[in-house]
């Protein structure tokens, strides 16, 4: 990655520097020809700078050196525009940038004539992504264009001496982007210091929207229980955790611990939320991460909320990704005041205009490696390369939840921001047109669709659509498949590899729901090995929002005083007597889906351990369960397998007739334990089998640090190896690869 990060400049100050003379320039295929004329130990050195002295954001997969024999004619250094105007094939957008220390020293240095200034950025930092137009990378191209330069930022522009040198998205307070307050129906608030105010009206617990890089926040206080509970009844949003931003890494461990990958990723360039434990200091509000042992945190990366946060006096923010229900982040002024201002106080908005929505991304840190939940802004679209080139570029769309789509051409995939769950009219639009968009940006035409086997999905039925109006080909991918071929691209894998993919529901082979499957896959090809019990799903998604179906359905013939317990539980039935009558019925009649998903059999010991009994939010029963067992110890219930199959009615009797015997904790840290020595004795088993020594774990389980902790001691005990995804999330947010790289591969085969 050496376009649009400042890259020329730099080659341009260390060349002149050592008074060489010569050219650098962009080229079509991404990379930067460099030519230098002058003294050997000059260049020596410059080479020797180039490589250890980069621009923070600059990437080299190769540096070829060739010396020239007929001797240029050069009588300076200069950046050579040229190849600029031409088109590229197989270009690199860079991603958002958090804002440069040099760009803060200044924002913060009242004789500076940036100072307060919250747009400040330079030729290494600010947005990219999000307000690029099409390419090439340049001021006309990017929404910067709506600004005229004064002329003293002009002058920095062309000074080759300058950090601001052909910096695009170059402004100053004179000539840039401005803030306004506004009251909650958009009437600007008189005042000619935005910043301060807002900052005060934060500190006395208003809810404010504010626009940022990528799209709005809403932010208040992290203290002030009243004010996000004001929030959440606002945004009816139940008790799904907010993320935080903290003023620095200081402020972050007053109320939680962080390793040093933890704080390696907190202040990386890409500032994506961190999921950190909540120290036993933590003093923010508990309606923050309800009942929760972590917290979201990250860092400000923008000089408007740096310059937010030293007005402050609170030093951390709640601050949430701005949307509607579950609509896409919202990103432009008149959307987000027409249809937050009965959830929100006041806007802090600008006028710089958001081209692509971009959520913050989210990673935590999971056996000492870093684990994407979201990779999204300061990540996007940065490419992940594959092994061999793609024969015809390939548009994959993804599952349903959490969606990313992925383009790949060339040795390159390209995956989308976070795109959200497509279940509703909004985020399918929002997926259309930014697949358009950035198959504009990208310059690629695809041939080929990629979607889930699922046959009712938005992306499912979209995919046909494609299809069917570009005449492109049409292919669908298993769901575990697609996850366990995410990882092996992420490992340049050529192998065949056990893999366990463990998570809420995909669609099978067989039409059932999956989730807790050990597969044999070489990327292409895809068997499934073992599973855990198929169980019924009393009611079908109904038992994903109250898990005491799911132990109903799961205990029914085992114990004799469950309809007992049920009636115990009336409470947690929303509609009481009547609704646990209908349910046995039900499960009587035999007439039930069956899932062999992990998920369902967390949310299941959730209930029944008295952890969770509703879903307000996505996988809540399996984190509160989490966050219980976090301190438990293993009581060792041995699993029990059969033809390959992990008993789970076995795990749910024993917790059920011991839920008096041991510590809630115990049996919430033994139910993970079983399940990962469980599933993984049978991927081991099948190593045996056919000699592989590798096992691959994905699914959103693999976000389970417990669960990941005991499947990677098992697989060790068994003399193998446990590889994990650090770069593509293993939820579903990165299915989309894994489908893209199936099809770039039964493409391959098809041509053999
Ligand atoms: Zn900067
Ligand atoms: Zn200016
Ligand atoms: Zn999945």
């Amino acid at each position: 990655m050496v376009q649009g990060i400042g890259f020329r400049p730099f080659v341009y100050r260390i060349a002149v520097k050592r008074n060489l003379v010569g050219n650098v320039r962009n080229l079509r295929d991404s990379s930067v020809e460099i030519i230098v004329q002058g003294d050997e130990n000059s260049i020596y050195s410059f080479v020797d700078e180039l490589i250890n002295n980069k621009p923070p954001l600059a990437l080299y997969e190769d540096i070829i050196k060739k010396e020239i024999k007929k001797e240029p004619n050069f009588t300076k250094f200069s950046i050579d525009r040229s190849s600029y105007e031409q088109g590229f094939s197989n270009i690199i957008i860079p991603p958002d940038i958090c804002i440069c220390n040099e760009c803060l020293k200044e924002l913060r240095s009242p004789k500076n004539n940036r100072y307060a200034y919250p747009f400040n950025s330079c030729a290494e930092c600010g947005p990219r992504y999000t307000i690029i137009k099409e390419l090439p990378y340049d001021r006309r191209t990017i929404t910067m264009s709506d600004f005229d330069l004064c002329n003293r930022c002009t002058s920095e522009y062309c000074d080759p001496i300058s950090r601001r040198f052909n910096a695009q998205t170059i402004s100053c307070a004179n000539c840039g982007p401005e803030l306004q307050l506004t009251d909650n129906k958009g009437v600007p608030l008189p005042t000619n210091d935005p910043l301060s105010l807002t900052a005060r009206l934060l500190d006395e617990g208003a809810i404010i929207a504010i626009k940022g890089i990528g799209g709005f926040h809403i932010s208040t206080s992290a203290i002030k229980s009243q004010s996000i509970e004001r929030l959440r009844n606002n945004k009816r949003r139940g008790k799904k955790p907010f993320a935080v931003m903290s003023k620095n890494i200081e402020t972050t461990r007053t109320f939680a611990i962080v390793d040093i990958m933890e704080e390696d990723l907190l202040t990386s360039h890409a500032r994506p939320i961190v999921l950190l434990a909540k120290s036993d200091q933590y003093y923010l509000s508990p309606l923050i991460s309800p009942n929760l042992c972590n917290i979201g945190v990250m860092l400000p990366y923008t000089g408007t909320q740096y310059l937010l946060l030293d007005n402050l006096a609170d030093s951390t923010l709640v601050m949430t990704s701005a949307n509607y229900n579950s609509e896409p982040i919202i990103k432009d002024n008149e959307v987000a005041i027409n249809k937050l201002s009965k959830i929100v106080d006041y806007f802090l908005i600008h006028n710089r205009e958001i081209v692509t929505r971009c959520d913050d991304s989210v990673v935590k840190v999971n056996l000492e490696k870093p684990c994407f939940i979201r990779r999204s802004r300061g990540y996007v679209p940065s490419p992940i390369q594959i092994r061999k080139s793609c024969m015809k570029p390939i548009l994959a769309l993804g599952a349903e939840l959490n969606l990313a789509f992925s383009i790949m051409a060339g040795n390159s995939v390209y995956m989308s921001h976070h795109i959200g769950d497509v279940e509703g009219v909004e985020a399918y639009l929002s997926l259309k047109d930014t697949i358009g968009h950035l198959i504009h940006l990208l310059n690629i035409n695809p041939e080929v669709v990629v979607c889930d086997l699922h046959p009712s999905m938005y992306t499912t039925r979209l995919a046909y659509m494609m299809a069917d109006e570009h005449k492109w080909s049409f292919m669908q991918v298993q769901h575990h498949h697609a996850h366990i071929a995410s990882l092996i691209v992420e490992h340049k894998l050529d192998e065949q590899i056990i893999g366990i993919a463990c998570d809420g529901i995909g669609h099978g082979y067989d039409g059932g729901a999956w989730g807790g499957e050990v597969m044999i896959c070489d990327g292409y090809h895809n068997e499934r090995f073992g599973h855990l019990t198929e169980q019924p799903m009393v009611g079908g998604d109904l038992a994903t929002f109250y898990p005491l179906r799911m132990v109903a359905g799961i205990l029914y013939r085992c114990a004799e005083d469950l309809q007992d317990y049920l009636y115990s539980n009336t409470d947690q039935f929303p509609s009481g007597k009547k609704e646990i009558e209908l349910m046995l019925e039900q499960i009587r009649s035999g007439k039930v889906p069956l899932t062999s998903s992990t998920g369902r059999i967390f949310d299941a010991v959730s209930a029944l351990l008295g952890a969770c009994y509703n879903r307000s939010y996505e996988g809540e029963p399996a984190m509160l369960l989490e966050s219980i067992a976090a301190n438990g110890e293993d009581i060792n219930i041995m699993p029990q397998i059969k033809d390959e199959i992990l008993d789970t009615t076995f795990l749910l009797d024993f917790i059920y007739n011991n839920r008096n015997k041991f510590r809630i904790k115990d049996l919430a840290y033994s139910a993970h334990s079983y399940l990962a020595r469980g599933l993984g004795e049978i991927a081991a088993h099948a190593a045996t089998c056919k000699g592989i020594k590798t096992i691959g774990f994905s699914g959103g389980v693999a976000y389970n640090k417990i669960f990941t902790k005991v499947l990677d001691e098992e697989i060790r005990r068994q003399g193998l190896k446990l590889l994990l995804q650090t770069r593509v999330p293993p939820g579903d947010g990165g299915i989309s690869i894994g489908q893209a790289y199936v099809a770039h591969l039964s493409i391959l085969d098809m041509s053999n």
